[in-house]
């Protein structure tokens, strides 16, 4: 072991990672951050450096890192067992808790991830009407899958509704399986349904679409013309789910879809993801109630594993109490920061665009500065130039992400992530 190594222990991880993983990293997150411990809304590094964590592992962790009551409903069950490729009780509680949280929600089925989740859905929405194609928007994120990746961040103006993918990898006949619409414009999401309509096998949509709120109506009117026309529609609620309010933001903004995805809060901060809801579409996943063509096959060897289970019913549990969502949306910002520091809930809460971020650092206030309209590299600069240290991507609630990106400026790709700075 060198002098460095027993020095820096850091860097010493940051080069084996480079050495062993594509890139140096998870895939996540740039390999010179090497996470050691959470706590609450704080998070220590492999060198001891204490951060404030708006992360919150990009979004599960919303009670806190570490959250007591998690730990010991976790703690209990490990020695019991951890999975059995079968039905236990505490996936069936949650099932239930689900159901009774979720307004779309009258049967459930679990998997790992919100891709799969999102996956699933669009394959459940394909069987139950017969048909291929699905309608996302420009700038939605639904995981990874094939049919996911399709004009999250096109590097050029849309050119609607032809997608364009955002990975190497995809095979082209997916680009004729996806169609796009720009997100609030319902002129152009209406005469594209009306158009499409018997091709058309669902709308998959976030509620709110990364960090752009849905225009007052358009939710409803994606449902209207939906139903209208018998296409189911989807609520990625991933990110939304148990976060806008208990029953997601199918609850938050009073439009219920047919189908939705559960992912991040529900399993706690374990490998827990869902697919909820109208129980003549979850019926596809019936083996018992189908005929062999109609049947969606889909099995996953750690779906609905009871540790995943008892972590996401106690996180349910402590979102459930009076008070819960008042904190999330405490509308004295920097008040909201300072208990994301510290959260008893965690503060992934939807800022409005025009927020201006402070973060405490030590007594003191540091605003970000207004970063609207800046490529990421010049983005990033300001805020370093502005004291705030080392940042991960840019903030959400800056002006920035609200943007459609126009040629040469790079989308803000950090999922739900907010900001994960060095405040030492
Ligand atoms: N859908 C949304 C809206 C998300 O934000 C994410 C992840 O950030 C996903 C789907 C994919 O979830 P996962 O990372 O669990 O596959």
């Amino acid at each position: 072991m060198s002098a460095q190594t027993v020095l820096d222990p850091v860097s010493d991880l940051v080069e084996q990672a480079k050495r062993v993983l594509p890139g140096g990293s998870f895939g996540n997150m740039p390999a010179e951050v090497v996470l050691k411990e959470g706590k609450g809304g704080r998070i220590w590094d492999e060198a001891g450096r204490e951060y404030v964590d708006f992360l919150l592992g990009s979004g599960p962790m919303f009670v806190g890192h570490a959250h007591p009551e998690v730990t010991a409903a976790v703690q209990e069950q490990v020695p019991l067992g951890t999975t059995f490729f079968g039905n236990n009780r505490h996936g069936i509680a949650l099932a239930e808790a689900i159901c009774d949280a979720v307004p779309c929600a009258d049967q459930v089925r679990f998997v790992c991830s919100g891709t799969e989740a999102d996956l699933y859905a669009m394959r459940a929405v394909r069987a139950f009407r017969k048909r291929d194609k699905i309608l996302k928007f420009e700038g939605g994120y639904h995981g990874m899958s094939d049919y996911a990746l399709m004009s999250l961040a096109p590097k050029r103006p849309g050119n609607f509704p032809r997608p364009t993918p955002d990975s190497a990898g995809i095979p082209k006949s997916v680009q004729d399986e996806m169609l796009v619409a720009a997100f609030n414009d319902i002129d152009m999401v209406e005469s594209l349904i009306e158009e499409q309509k018997n091709e058309l096998a669902g709308v998959i949509v976030e509620p709110f679409q990364r960090l752009i709120p849905p225009k007052p109506g358009f939710l409803q009117a994606l449902r209207d013309v939906t139903r209208k026309h018998g296409i189911p529609l989807i609520f990625d609620e991933v990110v939304t789910g148990f976060r806008f309010a208990y029953g997601g933001a199918q609850e938050y903004y009073g439009v219920t879809p047919d189908l939705c995805s559960l992912g991040k809060i529900v399993g706690g901060g374990f490998a827990l993801a869902a697919i909820a809801g109208r129980a003549d579409i979850m019926k596809h996943f019936d083996r018992l109630a189908m005929t062999d063509e109609d049947f969606i096959f889909q099995v996953g060897t750690l779906s609905g594993n009871p540790v995943a289970a008892v972590a996401g019913l106690a996180t349910l549990e402590i979102l459930k109490r009076p008070g819960a969502y008042e904190q999330v949306f405490d509308p004295d910002v920097p008040k909201g920061l300072v208990v994301a520091t510290d959260p008893a809930v965690g503060s992934q809460a939807p800022w409005g665009s025009t927020v201006v971020l402070r973060v405490s650092k030590g007594p003191d206030l540091v605003e970000v500065p207004d970063v609207t309209g800046l490529t990421r590299k010049e983005a990033e600069d300001r805020l370093r130039a502005a004291g705030l240290g080392w940042t991960y991507v840019l903030p959400v609630g800056s002006r920035i992400s609200r943007q459609r990106p126009g040629p040469g400026e790079q989308a803000p790709r950090g999922s739900d992530v907010l900001l994960l700075l060095n405040v030492f």
